[in-house]
Order: C-alpha cells, then sequence, then structure tokens
C-alpha cells in the first residue's frame, strides 16, 4: 500500500487543543498512520513513496460541512442585499423562482461550482440536501469529496411560500414521488465511490411538510438505517404556522413525531425558546449552524444558551457563501456582539464545531474529523506564510490561523488519501470548464426569471 508523508507543518490534530511544531502526518492508502513530530517518523519501517514538504502550513482535517444546497450556486446574488424586515422576502421572491425554473442538465455544473468552493477552502465533506439529489451524485463522485445525499421531502408547493402566508395546501403525491426517490438514492449511492458518499433522509421541516409527511420520511431513515437532516425553527413565519396549525412550536413537534434523535441534524435552528433547547439536549439531536448565512437575513439563534446547555453543535452554509473560514469567524464574532463575552467561543471551539462537531453530527466521528492515526486521510494544507497570517507565535497558533487565514489559503486537499487539490488547483476535474458553463447556464436561468 502507498505511503504518503507530509513533514515540517504546524500539525493541528484538532483532537486536542495543540499545535506539533514540525510536525509530520503519514498515511497508507485511505489511513493515517503517523500524527507526531516529523523526526519521530519510522522511515525505515513505512517507506514513503512520496514526501510532501509542508514548512510554512498548517497541516489540518478536512472541514465538515453539515448542510447545503449545491444547486443554490445559482443563486449567488440575488438574494443577499433584498430586505423586507427580515423574512427571507429574497428567498421567496428571487431565491426559490430561480431553483425551482432550472432544466435536469443545469443541475451538474451548478452543484460542481459550489462544490469546488467548498473543497478548494478545505471542506472534504459535503453534505447536501435539495430535490433531485440523484443528479448530485455524480457531482460527488467526479470531484473526489465524501459527500452526503439526501433527498428533500417537500409536500408544498415552494413558489406561494411566505412569511406571511399562513396556509399550506399539502400534496401527498408529491411527498410519495419523494419518499421513492430518497428510497432509490440509497439504492443507487449509499456506501458507493469506495464508500466516499453516503446517504441521509431529509423532511423538509413542518413548514414545508405535513405531520404525515414527516412520519413517513422518518420511517423511511429507520427502515434504511440512516440519519434524518430537517429544516426546522428555520425561518420566519414558521413557527407562527406550526403553532397555529398544530398548537405547539415546531421543536415540539419534532419531539412528538420522533424525529429528533442523536442522528438527526437539525438545520439553523434559528427561533429557539429556553425550553426548545432543552428538548434539543434532551433528545441529543444535532444543530447545523449557518452562522455566516442567517445573518444575511438579519437573524442569528442564541448560541450563548445553546452552547451553555451542551447543544451539539456543527457548521452548515445552506447555499451562496460555501467557504467555511467565513462560518467560523461568524460563529465567534455574532454571539460575542449579541453578549457582550468575548470568552463564549474561542477559534479552538470554532475549528472543532468545523470539524469534529461535523463528523459527530453525521455519525462519522470515528472515521473523520481530527489527525489521529487510524483515521480516514481527510487532510488540508494551509499556508501561513502571508503578511494577514505573519508573524506566527506557537502559543496562539490556532487563534491566528482561525482568525486571519482564509479559505483561499487552503493550497492542497487530501480526500481518502486521495490528493484532489495540488497547489490550489483541482486535480480531478477542470474547473475553469465547469465554471465556463455554470455562467453560461445561469445567465439563462436569470434572463427567464429575473429578466434581463
Ligand atoms: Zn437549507
Amino acid at each position: 500500500m502507498s505511503c504518503t508523508l507530509i513533514e515540517h507543518g504546524y500539525v493541528v490534530p484538532v483532537s486536542t487543543n495543540t499545535v506539533i511544531e514540525d510536525g509530520a502526518v503519514a498515511f497508507e492508502g485511505s489511513r493515517i498512520i503517523y500524527v507526531g513530530s516529523s523526526a519521530g517518523f519510522d522511515r525505515q519501517r513505512h517507506k514513503p513513496d512520496r514526501v510532501i514538504d509542508a514548512r510554512g502550513r498548517a497541516v489540518l482535517p478536512g472541514l465538515v460541512n453539515t448542510h447545503t444546497h449545491l444547486v443554490g450556486a445559482y443563486m449567488k446574488g440575488l438574494t443577499e442585499d433584498v430586505g423586507g424586515g427580515g423574512d427571507a422576502v429574497g428567498l421567496y421572491k428571487f431565491g426559490f423562482p430561480v431553483v425551482c425554473s432550472l432544466r435536469p442538465e443545469d443541475f451538474y455544473s451548478g452543484c460542481m461550482t459550489h462544490a469546488l468552493e467548498m473543497l478548494m477552502t478545505g471542506t472534504t465533506t459535503i453534505s447536501n440536501t435539495w430535490m433531485h439529489e440523484n443528479r448530485v451524485g455524480p457531482v460527488f463522485r467526479d470531484l473526489g469529496v465524501r459527500g452526503v445525499l439526501s433527498e428533500w421531502i417537500v409536500g408544498t408547493d415552494l413558489l406561494k411560500l411566505s412569511a406571511r402566508n399562513m396556509e399550506r395546501p399539502w400534496n401527498p403525491t408529491e411527498v410519495e414521488r419523494r419518499l421513492e426517490a430518497a428510497q432509490e438514492l440509497y439504492e443507487t449511492w449509499h456506501g458507493k465511490a469506495d464508500g466516499r458518499i453516503t446517504t441521509r433522509i431529509s423532511p423538509a421541516g413542518p413548514g414545508y411538510l405535513s405531520a404525515e409527511g414527516i412520519e413517513k420520511s422518518r420511517d423511511l431513515a429507520i427502515k434504511q438505517g440512516v440519519g434524518i437532516n430537517i429544516h426546522i425553527a428555520e425561518v420566519p413565519g414558521e413557527t407562527e404556522f406550526v403553532m397555529k396549525r398544530y398548537g405547539k412550536r415546531p421543536m415540539e413537534l419534532g419531539r412528538e413525531l420522533g424525529i429528533l434523535t442523536p442522528q438527526t441534524i437539525g438545520f439553523h435552528c434559528v427561533y429557539l425558546s429556553d425550553s426548545d433547547i432543552d428538548i434539543m439536549v434532551e433528545t441529543g439531536m444535532n444543530l447545523s449552524h449557518t452562522a455566516f448565512h442567517t445573518p444575511k437575513r438579519g437573524y442569528f439563534p442564541p448560541m450563548d444558551k445553546a452552547y451553555a446547555k451542551g447543544v451539539s453543535v456543527s457548521f452548515g452554509s445552506d447555499w451562496c457563501s460555501n467557504d467555511l473560514w467565513k462560518f467560523m469567524r461568524a460563529g465567534i464574532e455574532i454571539p460575542r456582539v449579541m453578549t457582550g463575552d468575548v470568552g463564549i467561543v474561542t477559534a479552538y471551539d470554532a475549528l472543532r464545531t468545523a470539524t469534529l462537531g461535523g463528523a459527530r453530527a453525521l455519525g462519522m466521528e470515528n472515521e473523520i474529523g481530527s489527525l489521529e492515526v487510524g483515521k480516514k486521510a481527510d487532510i488540508i494544507l494551509v499556508d501561513m506564510t502571508t503578511p494577514w497570517c505573519r508573524p506566527i507565535r506557537l502559543q496562539n497558533f490556532i487563534t491566528n490561523l482561525v482568525f486571519n487565514a482564509n479559505g483561499s489559503d487552503v493550497t492542497d486537499v487530501f480526500v481518502d488519501g486521495h490528493q484532489v487539490v495540488a497547489g490550489r488547483e483541482v486535480k480531478t476535474v477542470d474547473q475553469h470548464a465547469v465554471m465556463r458553463e455554470c455562467q453560461e447556464r445561469a445567465e439563462r436561468v436569470w434572463s427567464k426569471v429575473l429578466g434581463g
């Protein structure tokens, strides 16, 4: 089995809050066999076929994004500056109309563009949710990223939604179609590409899907033995709708329907009462915190309370911006502004959330999320020779890294032991051709839906 040695870097294992100066990581096949000092690696015993000099660079586990809609590439820039009093008006006015008008052949280059952004900025595991997920499988396969696919089980017309609309005509036929698609997705993609690709089930939240539809989705997840994703307590108007319809809050309804478990990831979870947070802790569900996304719309979860009570937190990008370095910083700074407490989330906490937090949420904590012997070789190298990261003091290395390095400083990326980015160039697909095609398709979609 071929052995790769990455040496002379600043190794940040993340499993502990430490940095190994002049550190090394080695892997054989897809598994890490060594994490320690460069001098301590036994070259006689392992005989590396390939040696990478990581001098001046940080060596980290790949980042984990627990919630995205790759197809949202076509929404880039459309909704972020659209006001409307924090009621997500841009999403309903421009976002859904654009993504709902895409042709099947638009998916590949759009999804690949968002996935390229993630991979090139250091995300090695992407958990995606949208309708027609079978169109996304080839993107993960071709790019070489670790991918989680989940069919979005939606039971109402997205184009008729708004924060103030309290009517939801449910469409059971559409739910059945989506459930069938979810089963087909599982059969086609679960465990494929050397196990890099897996699937989950994504019942849309109680604002998009009837209680019956959520229960059917839950049953399918149990049958397949996979985890559940759910948009919950996500947008303005959802709590009001659920209260009107069921006489309880979204989290209360979710608990009653049996979909909140340690295998569940709740997306966004913004509108949380104290008792909602208690439910999250009691059920052991995980929060995908979209820290750089929801502030664009003027809202943010009460993270001080979520952290204080011990909610399991990971980062999700949702769409439009998918560089998790932005999410780490927003995830640190916004709660500080909201509470005045600078100690509430540290750089190390944010880095742990972006790696081990995501691994734990996806049930992959024994495989990814940190640099440890026996784990998968999902590894990124980050340039620390830039003026924005210099000078370096070892004792404050992680703080410097998280506050000052950018996604574009990621130079090399390994997934499952394969090098997929080298010197900032993607090795698996032609990134320039993908972006050219995406641009052409976006222009067609935008002129059709938004006008000139
Ligand atoms: Zn979402």
